[in-house]
């Protein structure tokens, strides 16, 4: 649980990471947005008091960042302040929200914005309810509430364009983005993760209902979809980046690995090389990497080795693939 000194340390000496960060030019959240969304979030403004009917709503679910979808509270903390905007004593995630000192309006205030992409969302305050103390006055037209939230897995197997393309088809997932995850330096660029030297893995981040795909469902196909037991290399693409591993975000998820390659294993000639480790942070990959596959079939590299992998995976997968993909 977070106090107000925490709040002031990071508001003081700096915020925590973000799980990753998305940035746009102002053109494209102008785009995106509407004017008042756009005003209060990009342009630190703010709403009229008890303009906004979130304020008297307390049904459960989430509110994510009307910009960039982070999940920064949940309707469990949230409660009724009075002051016309909702209000809530805790964020989703210790690092969902960033702190910055605010001297304008004759005051000195903290501003709260999104930690993932940097839209304001409001102030905190010290005079909340026990026992964090803690009153995030926030605009209702930075926040969405949403109901349902996604699962996150994070797989590497080799070339992201291939392994991407596998899981877009999957029933249940909702998103599937290119990156790198398990490397050392922040924020590397494409260029430094392919000279193989910074530790990174070429991953998938992939948002997924669990309702309708568990997680040991998307575990099968992504080791049924690769090669596990060539070590820092799939087929022709040799060096670190290309590592197979699965990247883990609870026991459980950890437990639900280690049974799967103990099962696999006797149907591999030789050893599973596949690493299993805690996830820790997922850069995007550039944008222009993103969907790769489905944006460019006709690319040599697609049509030599994407398209053979991906009726092979449909013909294997089919009981998972969804109908309308
Ligand atoms: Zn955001």
């Amino acid at each position: 649980m977070l106090t107000w000194n925490d709040i002031v340390k990071f508001a003081t000496d700096g915020n925590p990471d973000p799980d990753f960060e998305v940035r746009k030019s102002e053109d494209e959240w102008r785009k995106q947005l509407a004017p008042e969304q756009f005003h209060v979030t990009r342009q630190h403004g703010t709403e009229r008091p008890f303009s906004s009917g979130m304020c008297e709503l307390f049904e459960p679910g989430k509110y994510a960042c009307v910009c960039c979808d982070a999940l920064l509270f949940d309707a469990g903390e949230k409660f009724d302040s009075g002051t016309g905007w909702p209000s809530f004593t805790q964020p989703a995630k210790e690092n969902a929200i960033s702190y910055h000192g605010d001297n304008t309006m004759g005051m000195t205030r903290i501003e709260t914005l999104c930690n993932r992409c940097e839209a304001h969302l409001g102030h905190v305050f010290p005079d909340g309810p026990a026992p964090g103390g803690l009153r995030y006055c926030i605009n209702a037209v930075a926040l969405k509430k949403v109901e349902e939230i996604d699962a996150v897995a994070t797989f590497g197997g080799g070339c992201y364009w291939c392994t991407e393309a596998f899981f877009r088809s999957v029933k249940g997932v909702s998103a599937v983005r290119s990156g790198f995850s398990d490397g050392e330096a922040a924020n590397p660029t494409y260029k430094e993760v392919c000279t193989g030297k910074t530790g990174y893995a070429e991953v998938i981040q992939i948002n997924y209902d669990p309702k309708v795909v568990s997680y040991g469902e998307l575990l099968r196909i992504h080791m049924g979809t690769h090669d596990p037991t060539t070590l820092n290399a799939q087929g022709a693409d040799i060096g670190t980046q290309y590592r197979s591993i699965i990247l883990y975000r609870s026991d459980q998820e950890r437990q639900i690995a280690e049974d799967l390659l103990e099962e696999i294993s006797d149907t591999f000639d030789s050893k599973i090389v596949t690493v299993v480790r805690n996830f820790n942070k997922f850069y995007p990959a550039p944008e222009e990497h993103d969907d790769y596959y489905n944006r460019n079939p006709n690319q040599g590299y697609c049509q030599a080795v994407i398209s053979p992998k991906i009726a092979k995976f449909r013909r294997t997968f089919q009981y998972l693939l969804s109908p309308d993909k």
